[in-house]
């Protein structure tokens, strides 16, 4: 972009910082030569932005003109599955710069402690940094998932390292075999004031047959019928559930419960065990989860990462791609989330968009509109209407005609305030 009376963009950029530190208030601003994203299409239009908003009208009084010379304009991108671990503040200044650098501005954090998120969130939810929510300890079972995490965790740092099991289950996660147990942790989750509340299902056809089985150790969950209880805790404390679940049974079981929210596409945690079968949605589940509204987050790269996992291709043909598109069908939102630690859904949407499994116009759509407003569903956000927060990402090339253009940013804006995020090195994990 290049200003009207032929200023250098770094002096503009001087020019704002400056008036935003004296002003206390972002300058307003005429956009001028962009195409914007309505959701379906690149529009050609003029933006105006004033007080961190767009307005219908060119603000009176002073405005800084910034000319898009032709560019694309799409609203930040969205994080729906992630966890930021780390409360070293070396580590969160990585985390928020990689995350701005990608133009992810929204991130939902899908399971944390509160002594991990408690120093950290001074750092997040200000116009200069990213918004950031988080559901706190998750409930799972004893010697379940993601126990193991908790350990490696610790094992590099991230938690203290003398914390025995008493401490993890209430500070890391909340451990629960009964309702006693689960009064109890409920009561504990709400001390560190979650924003939603996470389950761990895992396998739950074959819950009762494995869980407390040493060979499966961390290849269990909660116990699936306690899920409906702390749906109706949640509900009554106006608290939204997300469920991680891996089989279709899971899948079936925290729709029925009554869950908002499906955290990993079923298929991711593939049991060769049990066979693809128990991995495949039927439409019947897929209409389920549409009539009650429930949202599923892809978290499909991290699988296909993951070495474990079947044979690729068959994997894909048969269990992810027929899943994505029930769930599509039947109408139910599919939100963009990677699940991959100092990483984000740039990773997560290269592959959705690798493996064929959404079109260009499906995917930027899911990720920049869908993703964010599911995660701040009160604020006027992912959209560039009068009143709508004065967020946006400005691309050098056409995302629906080349996917790669996504990550061809030149400029940031968030809330009015132009963003100049410079990354910094993740520091180095030592097991100890
Ligand atoms: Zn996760």
């Amino acid at each position: 972009m290049k200003l009207r009376h032929g200023k250098p963009l770094g002096l503009m950029i001087a020019l704002l910082g400056w008036l935003s530190t004296v002003a206390a208030q972002e300058p307003a601003m005429a956009l001028v030569g962009g195409r914007w994203f309505d959701g379906e299409r690149f529009v050609a239009t003029t933006k105006f932005v004033e007080a961190g908003r767009f307005v219908a009208r060119r603000p009176t009084g002073p405005v800084t003109e910034i000319d898009l010379r032709g560019r694309w304009v799409v609203p930040p991108y969205g994080e729906a599955h992630n966890h930021w671990l780390e409360s070293d503040p070396v580590a969160v200044d990585a985390y928020v710069q990689h995350y701005l650098t990608r133009g992810v501005f929204y991130v939902k954090d899908q399971g944390t402690a509160p002594v991990v998120r408690q120093p950290i969130t001074a750092r997040l939810n200000r116009p200069d940094t990213v918004d950031y929510l988080a559901a706190n300890q998750g409930f799972t079972g004893p010697g379940a998932h993601p126990l193991q995490i908790v350990r490696q965790m610790q094992a590099v740092g991230c938690l203290p390292a003398e914390w025995g099991m008493e401490h993890i289950d209430g500070e890391v996660v909340m451990i629960v075999r009964n309702l006693e147990e689960l009064q109890a942790r409920w009561q504990r989750l709400l001390t560190g004031k979650p924003d939603f509340v996470k389950v761990f299902l895992l396998y739950s056809e074959v819950h009762a047959e494995r869980s407390g089985r040493a060979a499966y150790r961390f290849r269990c969950g909660l116990d699936p019928e306690l899920v409906p209880h702390l749906v109706k805790r949640a509900r009554s404390h106006g608290l939204q559930v997300s469920a991680h679940v891996y089989s279709a049974a899971d899948f079936r079981g925290a729709v029925a419960a009554g869950v908002n929210q499906i955290a990993h596409m079923p298929g991711v945690g593939f049991d060769a065990e049990l066979g693809i079968e128990h991995f495949v949605l039927t439409a019947e589940d897929a209409a389920a989860a549409a009539a009650a509204g429930v949202s599923v987050i892809t978290t499909i790269g991290a699988a296909i990462e993951d070495d474990s996992e079947p044979e690729r291709d068959d994997y894909v043909a048969k269990v992810l791609k027929p899943n994505v598109e029930v769930l599509r069908h039947a109408g139910v939102k599919l939100l963009i989330g990677s699940d991959m630690m100092r990483r984000t859904t740039d990773v997560e949407a290269m592959w959705l968009h690798r493996l064929g499994l959404f079109s260009n116009l499906q995917l930027l759509r899911a990720w920049c509109i869908d993703t964010p407003r599911d995660a701040f569903p009160d604020r006027d956000i992912a959209r560039f209407t009068p009143g709508a927060e004065a967020s946006f990402l400005v691309l050098e090339g056409d995302p629906l005609a080349k996917w790669s253009n996504t990550g061809a940013i030149t400029l940031r804006v968030k809330q009015g305030r132009i963003l100049l995020p410079r990354e910094v090195p993740f520091p180095i994990l030592q097991p100890r």
